[in-house]
């Protein structure tokens, strides 16, 4: 990978880096568009339609995490491109060693069986840590529930909303509606009562929404924090590290992760393989010690 072309003195890195990407062809590169939780603005859509049609070859492409980007522009129209952008209030996504933009689910409002805002979260993640230099890039992602579709096991660091369910004998009239929609069989009968089995319940809170006489509530309710997950050529699944966390929990447990990474981690070196050499017990204790 060439960092400056000699010949031309264009950097090639750092334009990457402010989201501006070489393309096989030369002199031309696509632009791709910062969005966190993969949401757009409707109005602005025009504006990259304008700006692929007026610089590109009238094209735009979906990414594989929630964002667009705008092909073949030529060098000579980049800054003409970014300057259209900007004044429709859209910037580029960070690219390279640093911390990519953040992915979500749907979450709360729109999905039924959100959980929790998980855009928000996105969005408030986005916009503390995005662009931040690291030894490699850093994915993060947020799922409003165990279903997981925005796959927070893939991501260095991901977020998944769990509730925890607990029982209300006295309000539980025995319909058994509970037990019937548990898809992990979770749910056994004990004395005439669905009581939890340990270790079956992935917190869905399916049983809390289907039970009519509110005998099933929230225990707890939060985030699941997955660690060192990552797709490419070696996949890895991101190991749970935090229970039930808020979002204020998480974006503390994010900068104990990046200020682990930046004191352990070797350049081009995932969070992954970071937390394998240096073991997972000694990176867990730093990101969840006390204050
Ligand atoms: S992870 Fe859950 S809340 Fe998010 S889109 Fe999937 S099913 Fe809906
Ligand atoms: S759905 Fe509610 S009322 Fe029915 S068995 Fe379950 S806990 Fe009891
Ligand atoms: S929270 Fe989900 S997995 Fe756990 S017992 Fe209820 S329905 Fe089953």
């Amino acid at each position: 990978m060439i960092a400056t072309d000699p010949a031309t003195r264009i950097d090639f890195a750092s334009l990457k880096s402010g989201g501006i990407i070489m393309q096989r062809e030369d002199d031309f590169f696509a632009i791709r568009l910062r969005m966190p939780g993969g949401v757009i603005p409707a109005d602005k859509l025009p504006m990259i339609a304008d700006v692929a049609l007026r610089y590109g070859r009238g094209e735009v492409r979906l990414t594989a995490r929630q964002g667009i980007e705008i092909p073949w522009i030529r060098f000579k129209d980049i800054e003409a491109a970014r300057k259209r952008l900007a004044e429709a209030g859209l910037s580029l996504g960070p690219c390279g060693p640093r911390f990519r933009t953040v992915t979500a689910c749907p979450g709360l409002p729109i999905c039924r069986k959100a959980l929790a805002d998980s855009q928000r979260f996105a969005r408030m993640i986005d916009s503390r840590f995005s662009g931040q230099v690291l030894p490699h890039k850093f994915k993060a992602t947020v799922s409003a529930c165990p279903n997981a579709c925005s796959r927070p096991f893939e991501s260095d660091i991901g977020f998944c909303a769990a509730t925890e369910p607990r029982l209300e004998r006295d309000n539980c009239n025995g319909c058994n509606l509970c037990l019937d929609i548990c898809k992990e069989k979770a749910l056994t009968i004990e004395g005439g009562l669905p009581m939890l089995e340990e270790g079956r319940c992935t917190s869905c809170a399916d049983c809390i929404d289907c039970c009519p006489t509110s005998a099933r509530r929230a225990e707890r309710s939060g985030y699941s924090v997955y660690a060192g997950g990552r797709m490419g050529r070696y996949p890895m699944l991101g190991k749970k590290i935090a229970d039930f966390v808020d979002e204020e929990q998480g974006m503390k447990i994010i900068q104990r992760c990046l200020d682990f990474y930046q004191s352990h981690g070797n350049k081009r070196e995932r969070l992954g393989d970071v937390i394998i050499r240096t073991g997972m017990d000694e990176f867990v204790a730093f990101v969840l010690k006390e204050g």
